[in-house]
């Protein structure tokens, strides 16, 4: 089957509004198996609006429509698809009730022309907005062309487009589908250039999305029931896990947060944290998850150095001597809270987040990571280069819970470098003879 996607407004015309909408049905469609072949804007225009449904309706099956269906622009972008598809509208006077009915709950007058939302195809379909006052309308040509017309707001249109059309359109393509989401830390290009072919599969379909300090991998399967379909995704999913190894930390959740904290909890431990580029965003991270009272402990910002000194013990003379910005002061940092947090697992960060401060020996995404728990600690070197300072500090915020992850669930930890606790307390700077690790990105 084959689709284009028709976004009408103005409002996108002038650049006003993203056109977030297209970007989510392509991706919806991609996922049923509908090959998109065009995405269009146009404005609020009726006859430019027919041109542009004749011309798209004569190469492909579906058109799916956002927007236009206000009380403003109804008359339009309805009526002009109604025409095209040989169907007409009429009054609809349970929808009337409806739209009637949500004005008195939110206690509005309901202006005249809201009887305009209230028509509905005479021989299509409408399809119906639990979360707003305009139903969606479906027409279907005697040839079996169609065409689906959602409103512009996004959380009506994913509502309507999730609870009414993509129902309507698994049927129509065969079968049912189920996907799941596999979270994976890297970069893209490297993650995709592995996974090779296991992208380019038919059934279960697999695409690959970036994002920061991590990808997301969606694997969508097709199937006569919801369960089938279930098990084809994680039977597909073993293929990334034996490729990515534990770089794929969960499967669908909200963050590496949430993973953290799961683990956190499983294993019986407390986390604190010790910041300065980052300032606090880690311990912010962390107790956004629900439960986490129970696993977090402490958050240490400490910006200046006399609050690394005072704080978290960090020694006066390695400040001195190394900078705020070494491995020996993430090492000290993580080693004071872990004690003055009194927890299992601690993380510090320090770094340059920039834009300005950068030299040419330490410059801006030079951050150091430093980790403690009661067996030692580690640091690890991130490279984070040129980003603008937001991104620097998310993705610094990104490697330090991995680095959790990672002492959590006993796994290894990469490009990280072991010391005793006494080694990095004594902050020699023999220590740190030979290469430093690479934070990879
Ligand atoms: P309404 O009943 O709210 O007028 P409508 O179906 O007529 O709905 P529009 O008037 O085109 O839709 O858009 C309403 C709002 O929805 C816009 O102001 C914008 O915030 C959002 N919106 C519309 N189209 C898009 C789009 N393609 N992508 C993202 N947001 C959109
Ligand atoms: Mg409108």
């Amino acid at each position: 089957m084959t689709a284009e996607i028709i976004a009408v407004g103005t409002e996108l015309l002038l650049g006003d509004i993203l056109n977030t909408n297209a970007q989510y049905l392509s991706r919806e469609l991609a996922d049923l198996g509908i090959t998109v072949l065009h995405q269009h804007v146009i404005g609020d225009n009726a006859g430019r609006l027919a041109q542009l449904v004749e011309e798209a309706k004569s190469r492909s099956d579906l058109l799916v429509f956002s927007g236009g269906l206000g009380p403003t622009a109804d008359d339009l972008t309805k009526e002009t698809v109604a025409a095209c598809y040989g169907d007409t509208l009429r009054f609809d006077a349970e929808e009337m009730e409806k739209i009637e009915d949500f004005y008195r709950r939110t206690g509005r007058k309901m202006p005249e022309n809201n009887r305009k939302q209230a028509m509905v195809p005479v021989k299509g379909r409408k399809i119906p907005n639990h979360h707003g006052t305009a139903p969606g309308v479906w027409f279907e040509d005697e040839g079996g062309r169609c065409a689906v017309l959602m409103p512009g707001p996004p959380h009506e249109l994913k509502a309507m487009w999730r609870e009414g059309v993509r129902p309507l359109l698994a049927e129509r393509t065969g079968g049912t589908l189920h996907s799941i989401t596999l979270h994976v830390i890297g970069g893209e290009s490297t993650l995709e250039a592995k996974g090779g072919k296991l992208f380019a599969n038919e059934n279960p379909t697999a695409a690959i999305y970036a994002k920061t300090g991590e990808c997301h991998i969606r694997i969508t399967a097709r199937a006569k029931d919801v369960e089938t379909a279930e098990v084809m995704c994680h039977q597909y999913a073993e293929n990334f896990y034996a490729l990515y190894g534990d770089a794929v930390y969960d499967e669908d959740v909200p963050g590496l947060e949430y993973t953290v904290v799961r683990l956190l909890a499983q294993k019986g431990w407390t986390a604190a944290t010790a910041e300065s580029c980052t300032g606090g965003l880690v311990a912010e991270r962390m107790t956004r998850v629900p439960g986490s009272s129970g696993v977090f402990r402490f958050g240490f910002v400490t910006y200046a150095n006399e609050a690394k000194e005072k704080l978290l013990g960090v020694s006066h003379e390695v400040l001195e001597a190394k900078g705020a910005v070494s491995p020996e002061v993430a090492a000290q940092m993580a080693l004071g809270a872990l004690k003055n947090g009194e927890a299992d697992v601690a993380v510090a960060l320090t770094g340059i987040a920039g834009p300005d401060g950068g030299t040419e020996e330490k410059p801006v995404g030079l951050v150091w990571v430093g980790a403690a728990t009661k067996d030692g600690v580690w640091v690890k070197k991130l490279t984070l280069g040129s980003r603008d300072r937001e991104s620097i500090r998310q993705r610094a915020s990104q490697y330090a819970l991995d680095l959790v992850r990672r002492l959590t669930a006993g796994l290894p930890l990469r490009h990280a470098r072991a010391l005793t606790a006494e080694e990095a307390l004594a902050g020699d700077a023999a220590l740190w003879a030979g290469p430093a690790p690479e934070g990879e990105d």
